[in-house]
């Protein structure tokens, strides 16, 4: 295993360099050092100092470089190097931890060997040191790599119960890496899953997107269901809940973790796939032939996603996002042109295009004798990318009269503006009108006329 790309990094070795110019000592730290480790360019350089957080400010401010006081009170100092950002802790021991977030106190100390013990598992608790050329690895870090392990520095008991954030970082990690959570951490973290309750909205969102985003998420969440249903309560019922049908292979939770794995990574269609049939358990039905139903599931999962997505505090457009996906995923997609066209116009392009993503990883989950359903899939997206090159008009922005018109027109500024544009705009998508000016202006005469839509 080689620690190359990190050593190639100028940038992180100049501001380590200029820390021990000082006297002190530095090192990369953390998740930078795992990841050069497995030959991945690290996204973000941390690194651990004896130097003081002041004496880091005064260093770099002293040459010029924004220096940001980001957790102080953490010992952390941000600081922006050659364009690249760099967050610089104070090597540290933490002392008790009095609410299982925030350690009592943090007492500053000269031995990277104490601060790489406080970290959470082993293979983000190594540090490497250029003035050294050395790897420090005391807990172990590079052979759970290289056995794609995840497991606690110390005793995993007590490492949960000191923060139980590290529970979902566990299983981040397990879906990120494709890495095993070994059996004494994975016992103890689900001993400790009830602590999740305890723990900030914004920060049970940061890892379970990070969760969601990885490679290897529906395996995770299958297997730690127990554990996300303190997020998501209704999880645990899907569970090995049979679907009585000759359409899906899967319980409901195997369903909604394949369907997960077949999104492509973007947030929004990773929380609709795991969302879009979270209700099936509530609103199941057998029938006299002994078939499974699932009536109303899409508006009963759309309500659960809709109380998700505000306890954990998405921001008003992923939530959206998600809820429309949610709440239309069971809608058959249409075929034809026209019937496409009028979709798009009621859904708007992003939706509709997100939607064709949903039901192919929905069919994806499903059992084989569905997959026919992916060219049909492959034809409609055809159809909508010829919608979108040709310009068509399926929007009221792209009508050729405005609501301006239909006001010189005689209709009084309000609702009846946007009827009489609605109404032009599925004439135009039905192709029973041009979208030209002159045209359209005479429809919306006409239309007004018969409607007595004039003020
Ligand atoms: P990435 O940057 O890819 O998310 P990372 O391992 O760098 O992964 P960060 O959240 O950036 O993760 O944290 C940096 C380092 O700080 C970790 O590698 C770990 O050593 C330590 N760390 C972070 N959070 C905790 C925690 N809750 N408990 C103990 N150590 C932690
Ligand atoms: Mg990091």
């Amino acid at each position: 295993m080689s620690i190359e790309i990190l050593k190639n990094n100028n940038g992180a070795m100049e501001v380590c360099s200029l820390i021990e110019s000082y006297g002190h000592r530095a090192y990369c730290v953390g998740g930078c050092v795992r990841d050069a480790l497995m030959g991945k360019e690290p996204s973000d350089i941390d690194i651990t100092s004896s130097a003081s957080p002041d004496l880091v400010a005064e260093i770099f401010s002293d040459r010029g470089c924004r220096v940001v006081l980001s957790g102080v009170s953490h010992g952390t100092v941000t600081v922006i190097y050659k364009g690249k950002s760099y967050e610089i802790t104070t090597m540290r021991r933490d002392g008790e931890y009095r609410d299982c977030r925030h350690p009592e106190r943090v007492t500053y100390v000269d031995d990277i060997e104490v601060d790489l013990s406080r970290r959470d598992f082993t293979i983000n608790a190594m540090a490497y040191s250029y003035s050294e050329d050395k790897i420090y690895d005391r807990f172990g870090g590079i052979e759970d790599i290289l056995s794609g392990t995840i497991r606690c520095v110390g005793v995993a008991a007590v490492r949960f119960s000191e923060d139980a954030l590290r529970i979902l970082r566990a299983l981040r990690f397990a879906s990120v890496l494709g890495f095993r959570i070994e059996p004494d951490t994975k016992n103890a973290l689900i001993k400790s899953a009830e602590m999740i309750g305890g723990l900030s909205r914004e920060r049970i969102k940061h890892e379970l997107d990070r969760l969601l985003l990885g490679n290897h998420a529906g395996d995770v969440i299958y297997e730690y269901s127990d554990v996300l249903s303190y997020v998501i309560a209704e999880i645990a019922q899907c569970k090995g809940f049979l679907q009585h049908s000759k359409y899906h292979s899967y319980d409901v939770l195997g369903h909604i973790c394949k369907a997960v794995d077949a999104t492509p990574p973007f947030l929004h269609l990773r929380y609709a796939a795991l969302l879009h049939d979270i209700s099936k358990p509530q609103t199941f039905s057998l029938d006299e032939n002994g078939e499974g139903h699932f009536y109303g599931h899409a508006k009963k999962s759309a309500e659960i996603a809709d109380r998700v997505t505000r306890e954990l505090r998405f921001d008003a457009n992923t939530r959206d996002a998600v809820l429309r996906l949610v709440s239309h995923h069971d809608t058959p997609l249409p075929t034809e042109h026209r019937l496409i066209k009028r979709r798009v116009s009621s859904l708007g392009a992003e939706t509709f295009s997100d939607l064709i993503r949903l039901c192919r990883a929905d069919c994806l989950a499903q059992s084989s004798i569905v997959r026919y359903r992916l060219d049909i899939y492959d034809e409609i997206e055809n159809r909508f990318n010829e919608i979108i090159d040709s310009k068509e008009c399926f929007d009221r922005t792209s009508l050729k009269v405005n609501g301006k018109d239909i006001i010189e027109l005689g209709v009084n500024a309000g609702k009846n503006v946007g009827v009489v544009l609605s109404y032009l705009l599925g004439e135009v998508i039905d192709g029973r009108l041009e979208n030209e000016r002159e045209s359209l202006m005479a429809e919306a005469e006409k239309y007004i006329e018969l409607e007595s839509l004039w003020s």
